[in-house]
């Protein structure tokens, strides 16, 4: 972390919003980092672009000064973009299904072929069988079949005088007689791409028709990995990609631009040498390792907790006073859809979950409500977002117009809103700690 974003980060809380000025000095060392990681330059540009719109004239969250503000805005960011984590492998309908290996030369195709093969016959009890059709890298095929009898998965082969496409097909039918339900072949690799590569490559695909063709990549090429996962892509589509050897000091920013060329889910990540160094992606672990601000956001998340407690205790203390009003109310809905929504809280409360009141509520409280109640609090005046009881016939047709809501919605909010504080002020009242508990105090 340099000395700038350093001195930046630990300014003043100051609240209000992201300024230009905040965005130019924090972003500048955004691009810094995400370049020092490796990450494609290209990507990083139009990266850098997406998230100084988004961050401009942010809000700055209570607890977190303007820098923190946008790191934790482009953390959110590079995690969304690393797409879904724990995406498994495709599965064909009927046996076997069929996982083509592609890659660079010395990625880890073999080895990752052998550990995803071990972790089915673990997790699945299934029964693999892994093709050798690598016939040009030295000694491919006897790295194969020594690491099938470390794991105990039969490898097929035919030599390094046979076509791999002939290889492939062979390999099929030995399949279906052994009744394999998963079939990896180990495909050649090049240092880089070239035709006759891809050529090879295609006719494999065309052959065995793959239900997965996975990209493995070394997570240490940096910035040329952009353009081998574009090469391979393009020619083959493939549905995967394992990046291998992240028990280096890569900092792994080949998972970003890979994932903007090519818009394809990592599965997996390889970890070391050993069969079972294989593991799931996880795409925030992999965005706070490529900014390389993992003390830094760690901080952030807390100063945002504190906060976030700080408020709940006050919120409880006001519901227990009968208080709480429709500040507190936009306040906890946020917090709510932070902590996985109404149903997820209202099941920590004993006795809530069969409570008809709740069921009701909670039957109201989809996304889209949720999103059409903030539009009616929005549109009250402070006076009457602090005293809920002076929203008389004309406020509420004001509030309907000025939502776009119709007035029996409304109304219908209003009442859920009493009732809802007078039984919150009940369970207060009854039930302090699980309450409080619930409320993340
Ligand atoms: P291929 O040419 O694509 O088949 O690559 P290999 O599977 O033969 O792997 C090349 C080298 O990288 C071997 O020495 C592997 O042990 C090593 N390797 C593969 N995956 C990983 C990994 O996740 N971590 C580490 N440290 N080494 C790996
Ligand atoms: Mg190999």
């Amino acid at each position: 972390l340099t000395e700038r974003l350093q001195s930046a980060l630990s300014g003043l809380r100051r609240k209000g919003k992201v300024s230009e000025s905040d965005l130019r000095d924090t972003m500048r060392e955004i691009r810094m980092a995400l370049l020092e990681a490796d990450v494609n330059f290209g990507v990083v540009k139009d990266f850098v672009r997406d998230v100084r719109e988004k961050a401009a004239g942010e809000k700055v969250l209570e607890g977190l000064n303007p820098a923190q503000q946008i790191v934790k805005i482009v953390n959110d960011e590079l995690t969304k973009m690393m797409g879904e984590q724990d995406v498994p492998l495709n599965q064909s309908p009927k046996i076997p299904t069929v996982i083509m290996m592609v890659g660079l030369q010395g990625a880890g195709k073999t080895t990752t072929a052998g550990k995803l093969a071990l972790k089915l016959k673990n997790e699945k009890n299934a029964r693999p069988l892994m093709i050798a059709a690598d016939i040009y890298r030295p000694a491919a095929i006897d790295q194969l079949e020594t690491l099938g009898q470390q794991i105990d998965v039969p490898v097929f082969s035919m030599g390094t005088d046979a076509d791999p496409r002939e290889i492939v097909r062979q390999g099929l039918i030995r399949a279906n007689e052994i009744k394999a339900d998963y079939v990896f072949i180990d495909a050649a690799g090049r240092l880089q791409i070239d035709e006759a590569l891809m050529q090879e490559l295609a006719d494999i695909k065309d052959i065995a028709e793959p239900n997965e063709i996975l990209l493995v990549v070394d997570a240490m090429t940096g910035q040329n990995a952009t353009e081998t996962a574009e090469g391979f892509n393009n020619r083959l589509g493939i549905t995967g990609v394992v990046l291998t050897k992240l028990d280096g000091d890569t900092r792994g920013g080949a998972a970003l631009s890979i994932r903007a060329v090519t818009q394809k889910p990592i599965k997996f990540v390889g970890q070391g040498e050993k069969m079972t160094d294989l593991d799931t992606f996880y795409p925030d672990r992999m965005a706070s390792r490529i900014l390389g601000m993992g003390d830094l956001l760690t901080l952030i998340e807390r100063a945002q907790k504190d906060v976030d407690e700080e408020k709940a205790a006050a919120q409880a203390e006001k519901m227990r006073q009968n208080t709480f009003d429709f500040n507190d109310f936009i306040d906890q809905m946020e917090q709510v859809s932070n902590m996985g929504g109404i149903e997820s809280i209202m099941k920590m409360l004993p006795g809530m979950a069969n409570n008809p009141q709740v069921a009701a509520m909670q039957a109201q409280m989809d996304p889209k409500q949720i999103d059409h109640i903030k539009a009616i609090v929005m549109s009250m005046t402070p006076q009457e977002r602090e005293q809920p009881e002076i929203i008389n016939p004309s406020r509420r047709r004001r509030l309907a117009a000025g939502a776009g809501r119709p007035i029996v919605e409304v109304n219908r909010m209003l009442k859920q809103f009493n009732e809802m504080k007078t039984m919150m002020s009940k369970a207060m009242n009854g039930n302090t700690a699980q309450m409080e508990q619930m409320m993340g105090a």
